[in-house]
């Protein structure tokens, strides 16, 4: 920036759209909707700006109706990922030289198109690849996404001006340079909006990227980066290649430019990748940045004074909103036994009156898992929670994969609160829950804080301050997001940054500064205007 201290607009939160029966979004979205559905696409890789195709095709499906081809898309081989590489360096040249402000505008301009024109697409797109409901796919592809776009480039400008202390002989000026190397963005299934963002949160901060989208959502990412490249994300700055995820990874790891990875996904992938990462770490030219959000296994605890449809509602939105598939979805809960059938007689009404189905029908809470390796999981934990002694089904239990990975809303009542599904992070709509004796308020807190070797996101719930504060000390490792009397669900970026330690991730908060500190290396230059020219200090006499 040469001419100018440019202020960006003030970041706000996207309002979230209704949907209401009738409204002129939810037309928008049917129409979308339907005529993707009716429509193939070709999904070939993005390198260096051109369409890469391979001829080795996958199809995609929408979950809840799998026998439905929505196009293919292209694997890569080896070849493909090294040129990549090569062009993402290649583009590194120009683009890390680009003044902020051109960054800047491009990434706000995404969010204006995905605001506006691109809006009904992308949600349409991720109710088709990951079965999310209308609602669901609003707050994540719209607003989260909108949002982490308009905050992070809020949040490098504030980073940029954090500067030392000067003196009238020494001036001190702090570049924030993105990293030397390229950065590798692998993206989950679960949110288009993280999907979008581990790649564009680098970008923004001068580093090109290859993106390596997760299998089952690569249908909305072509939509991503259709908007990227329409907000003019210059050729070779962000890559998109799928395929293998072992091989790509290998061949990423194994290239001395390697300067970061920004994961999200399961928690032993990415260990694996760390360890992948310590084994080449002589080759590198530089200490590569590792960040990764990783897997949860989030608590709702109800003290016996708390309101139990509160925490009913808690417990059905925050363990069955897109079927429990959010690293932040309650799967354990611990409630007062003296509050208990209030809970568990709200908790029943509710969850008969939710339906199940196609997002296409708007009216469904409930939609399907995201592919067949998911649903053939939770089918063996609930139909083992069946026949085991350990176990009550209270609600659900149901599965059937004729048509779509559909999984009833499944809640397991058990007396052992170190029952399987008590500690496993299932990722699916799936919740178990523990009843203890109201005396024992201090003992279950330390049973939370021990049961599982995740830390991302807790609640508690509580109108008793004295309970409250010994559960906010008892729970202070066990969980990165902690939430007083709402569900674990639903952070927002600006508001609640996200993210987790112990087996859930390096708590680098997405959707917040913190994260975009390790997308950045800094240098320091300090001038001196009339530099010295006797090497005698004044001591010396
Ligand atoms: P996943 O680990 O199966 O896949 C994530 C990404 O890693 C995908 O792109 C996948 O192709 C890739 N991958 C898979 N195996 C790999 C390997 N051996 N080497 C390199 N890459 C590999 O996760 P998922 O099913 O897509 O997402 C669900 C998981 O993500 C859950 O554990 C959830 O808790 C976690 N998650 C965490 C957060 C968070 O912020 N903490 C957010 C979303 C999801």
């Amino acid at each position: 920036m040469g001419k100018g201290f440019f202020e960006v607009p003030i970041a706000v939160n996207e309002p979230v759209k209704d949907y209401a029966p009738g409204s002129p979004e939810r037309a928008a979205v049917s129409a979308a909707y339907k005529k993707m559905y009716n429509s193939k696409v070709e999904v070939p890789l993005y390198i260096n700006g051109k369409n890469v195709k391979t001829g080795a095709t996958a199809t995609m499906s929408p979950p809840h109706d799998h026998k439905h081809s929505l196009g293919v898309y292209h694997n890569a081989k080896k070849k493909n990922i090294t040129d990549a590489i090569s062009s993402a360096l290649k583009a590194r040249e120009k683009w890390a030289a680009t003044p902020w402000e051109q960054r800047a505008a491009i990434f706000l301009r995404a969010a204006e198109l995905i605001a506006g024109p691109y809006r009904a697409k992308i949600n349409a797109a991720t109710m088709l690849a990951q079965s999310k409901n209308i609602y669901q796919a609003e707050i994540d592809a719209s607003c989260e996404l909108i949002d982490f776009l308009r905050f992070n480039v809020q949040y490098m400008t504030e980073i940029y001006a954090e500067q030392p202390e000067s003196t009238s002989s020494v001036w001190n000026r702090l570049e924030y340079r993105p990293l030397e190397g390229f950065v590798y963005a692998i993206t989950p299934f679960n949110f288009t909006a993280i999907a979008a963002n581990l790649p564009a949160s680098a970008a923004l901060m001068g580093n090109v990227v290859i993106w390596k989208p997760s299998d089952s959502q690569i249908y909305s990412a072509k939509v991503i980066l259709d908007i990227f490249k329409e907000a003019g994300v210059p050729a070779g700055v962000i890559n998109m290649v799928m395929g293998d995820p072992v091989m790509i990874t290998d061949t990423v790891l194994t290239s001395p430019d390697f300067s970061g990875v920004h994961f999200t996904g399961s928690t032993h992938v990415f260990k694996d990748i760390w360890q992948k990462i310590g084994t080449n770490i002589h080759n590198y030219k530089t200490y590569p940045r590792i960040v990764g959000e990783t897997g949860g296994k989030d608590f709702i605890v109800a003290h016996k004074s708390s309101d139990p449809k509160q925490v009913a509602t808690a417990i059905i939105r925050g363990s069955f909103e897109f079927q429990g598939q959010k690293c932040s979805a309650a799967s354990r809960c611990y409630v007062s036994k003296s509050i208990w059938k209030a809970v568990e007689k709200q908790l029943l009404k509710d969850l008969s009156s939710m339906t199940m189905g196609s997002p296409e029908d708007m009216s469904n809470f409930i939609t399907a898992v995201i592919h067949e390796g998911s649903f053939d999981k939770l089918a063996k934990y609930i139909n083992n929670a069946k026949k085991d002694k350990k176990a009550k089904i209270i609600a659900g239990g149901k599965c059937d994969k004729k048509e779509g990975y559909f999984i009833e809303p499944t809640v397991i009542v058990t007396e052992d609160p170190k029952y399987t599904t008590m500690c496993t992070e299932l990722f699916g709509p799936v919740v178990t829950i523990y009843v203890f004796e109201d005396k024992n308020w201090e003992k279950t807190l330390q049973l939370v804080d021990e049961t599982s070797e995740y830390a991302l996101t807790g609640a508690v719930f509580s109108e008793d301050r004295y309970a409250l504060e010994v559960a906010i000390k008892a729970l202070e490792n066990a969980a990165g997001n902690f939430y007083v009397n709402d569900k674990p669900t639903g952070a927002v970026v600006g508001q609640q940054p996200f993210g987790g330690a112990r087996a859930s991730g390096t708590n680098d908060k997405a959707g917040s500064k913190l994260n975009l500190y390790r997308w950045i290396s800094p240098r320091m230059i300090k001038e001196t205007f009339v530099s010295p020219t006797d090497y005698r200090y004044p001591f010396l006499g």
